[in-house]
């Protein structure tokens, strides 16, 4: 019942809004999962969102729970809190309120790190480019040229940030 409540009290964009998505053109970044094209996208006709990069989806309330890692009833007293709606009789115990504040700092603090690992893989592939770029243009002409030290000192930085990106784990 109280789920049904909850349901007909808010909408799904007002939900994803709220805890920080960001819609360009009716698609966001997903915030369960790291992506650079946003995937996420929500259906206001039947109050439900969808994510074709993770391939998970829902309604208002298992959002929330998939967000901050809750029990489908614990995020249900969130939406409940959180929005100020009071329809659950009671408020969220102390413990309640702390648990929800730690899971959405250690949710925030996930989004913090995937964001700066993704940042250094794109700026290993910026100084890749770089180099790469001043390689080809110091590319010998002629075959039997000797490579000059600039050239050499470049190839080797390239296979170096090459190797740097094809080892770089922590970007999906
Ligand atoms: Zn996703």
């Amino acid at each position: 019942m109280i789920f049904q409540k909850i349901k007909a009290s808010l909408t799904i964009e007002a939900v994803v809004k709220f805890y920080g998505v960001k819609f360009t053109r009716g698609k966001a970044i997903c915030p369960l999962h790291g992506e650079k094209t946003p995937s996420f996208v929500v259906y206001n006709k039947n109050q439900t969102w969808q994510c074709m990069g993770c391939k998970q989806g829902g309604d208002i309330i298992n959002f929330v729970s998939k967000l901050f890692g809750l029990k489908n009833i614990d995020a249900v007293k969130k939406l409940d809190y959180d929005f100020k709606l009071g329809l659950i009789g009671e408020k969220p115990s102390k413990e309640e309120l702390l648990r929800f504040k730690q899971q959405q700092e250690a949710r925030e603090h996930e989004r913090e790190q995937q964001k700066l690992k993704e940042e250094k893989y794109f700026r290993l592939w910026e100084v890749f480019a770089e180099y790469d770029k001043i390689r080809i243009a110091n590319m010998p002409e002629n075959k039997n040229e000797r490579p000059n030290d600039l050239l050499i000192h470049v190839c080797e930085m390239v296979d170096i940030y090459w190797e740097q990106i094809l080892n770089y784990k922590g970007v999906t």
